[in-house]
């Protein structure tokens, strides 16, 4: 499923210890989020102390990888590796499992975003061990 928006450049992430098995999965097309396994909470972004109660008992689990769009934004003027991309979409998706990612919308024409459109992951290989996690309207 990569190379959904090769317009787009994919840069590497950062990669820390708290991050790196949810940047390894990315690379083999699945997405990870982490539960607390003592209040439940589903943890966005990955951290290794719960946000809500403090627990360091999480456990990663795999996203559905579908959500909807919940705000959005034409970006026209990109900086760093974005400076050349042209305009793109910066998006806030909200995951089935409840959090709210910042991420691209790819594969979608002029006027047909909208919030609320359902929308499914795809990943786009950093060429670095990882890929960016990107979401697509659902067709059908
Ligand atoms: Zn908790």
């Amino acid at each position: 499923m990569s190379g959904e928006s090769a317009s787009l450049p994919a840069p590497a992430p950062a990669v820390n210890p708290e991050t790196r098995e949810y940047w390894t999965a990315t690379a083999e097309g699945r997405l990870l989020l982490k539960r607390c396994l003592d209040c439940g909470s589903v943890i966005w972004y990955p951290r290794a102390l719960c946000p809500d109660c403090g627990s360091l008992r999480t456990e990663w689990f795999a996203a559905a990888g579908r959500g909807t769009v919940y705000s959005y934004t034409l970006n026209h003027r990109g900086q760093g590796a974005y400076a050349q991309a042209g305009p793109y979409v910066l998006a806030y998706v909200e995951l089935d499992e409840g959090p709210r990612m910042m991420t691209n919308i790819v594969g979608a024409q002029a006027g047909e975003l909208t919030v609320g459109l359902p929308v499914e992951v795809v990943f786009d290989d950093t060429g670095e061990g990882s890929a960016l996690p990107r979401f697509r309207p659902v067709v059908g």
